[in-house]
């Protein structure tokens, strides 16, 4: 957590930079709501979504013109857009309300992060889409619907997920699908891109390494070290250049560019991020709220990507150690 000069300092800081090739530009992100349809084996916001089972307080939906001031911020810091992020951001009924409210104040990038299974029902698509919204963030951890859903927590994910995605693209929207790598899913990702691509029409994928946080600190057993991961993630990447001729884009989160080689570029969190990340009594840069959460090892002096690298979640190094890390000459 930052004070508010000091975002409003960090912000400046944003707009001198240039931000390297494969990075996404600056936004706002507001978590609007810790409630959710679905469990997911790592939900990052696990714990606070069921702390607020029952509960419709500040802390599980955030009021509406604090959102509201939310979406101000990205004029105020001449970032590139809001993503309103959560929870599920589509529980909250007054979404294309608020969705209305960005479009009028002028913002080109109006972004929802979504499990997809709201998108099922094509008249609400059609709805969100009117109000605005014009990026749709799709979680869509596999192409097997049994692993989707066991992943996902809740039967039947699979199957609305798809349709919705149908949904969007019919209703003339392509989507970015995001993707978190797990023990359970990262060496069928070849298959898993594939299938997106035969399917959808897609925007881009985020490959996603699990963070330590919420439910997944419960279930380890399904975090897989980076090193493994790699080599299934660089030939994903490959396989969507191939098959597109690179008009589908790929990013990475967090993933350290020395286990990826040949494949940096596509790494998101190099560098200065430029995210604002906004919620329930808290704001901070990206950039400011990994300091002393994530962490190198002393070989890291030696490697070129040494300044612009963050290194790993310090939690991921209490489970796998520092010995993967390779510094890159
Ligand atoms: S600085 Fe360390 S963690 Fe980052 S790429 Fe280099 S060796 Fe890997």
């Amino acid at each position: 957590m930052v004070k508010k000069n000091t975002v409003k300092q960090n912000t400046k800081n944003i707009e001198e930079q240039t931000m390297p090739e494969g990075r996404q530009a600056s936004k706002v992100e507001s978590l609007v709501i810790f409630k959710c349809n679905c469990n997911c084996l790592m939900c990052s916001t696990g714990l606070q979504i069921k702390r607020n089972i029952g509960s419709a307080d500040y802390h599980a939906v955030r009021p509406f013109e604090d959102v509201k001031k939310d979406i101000d911020r990205v004029k105020e810091m001449k970032a590139a857009g809001f993503a309103f992020s959560g929870g599920e951001p589509n529980l909250r009924r007054d979404l294309p309300e608020l969705a209305a409210y960005a479009k009028k104040i002028g913002l080109s990038h109006i972004e929802v992060q979504s499990n997809g299974r709201v998108y099922a029902y094509k008249e609400y698509c059609r709805k969100l889409i009117d109000s605005g919204v014009n990026n749709f963030v799709v979680s869509f951890h596999s192409h097997k619907p049994e692993l989707a859903d066991k992943i996902m927590g809740v039967p039947g994910t699979f199957k609305q997920a798809f349709q919705g995605i149908k949904n969007l693209n019919e209703l003339g929207h392509k989507v970015k699908i995001n993707i978190v790598m797990l023990e359970l899913n990262y060496k069928q990702l070849e298959e898993h891109v594939k299938f997106l691509l035969k399917n959808f029409k897609i925007q881009e994928i985020r490959f996603t390494m699990v963070m330590l946080e919420g439910n997944a600190i419960d279930n380890t057993d399904i975090v897989a070290p980076m090193s493994k991961v790699a080599p299934y993630l660089c030939r994903a990447i490959d396989i969507v250049n191939n098959l597109t001729a690179r008009r589908v884009q790929s990013f990475i989160y967090n993933m350290v560019p020395c286990l990826v080689p040949g494949h940096e570029i596509y790494i998101n969190d190099l560098g200065p991020l430029g995210t604002l990340l906004i919620g329930p009594e808290f704001e901070a840069m990206l950039d400011e709220s990994m300091k002393g959460k994530k962490i190198k090892a002393p070989v890291c002096q030696q490697c070129k990507y040494n300044s612009a690298c963050h290194g790993v979640w310090r939690s991921y190094a209490e489970l796998f150690g520092l010995t993967e890390l390779k510094p890159v000459k």
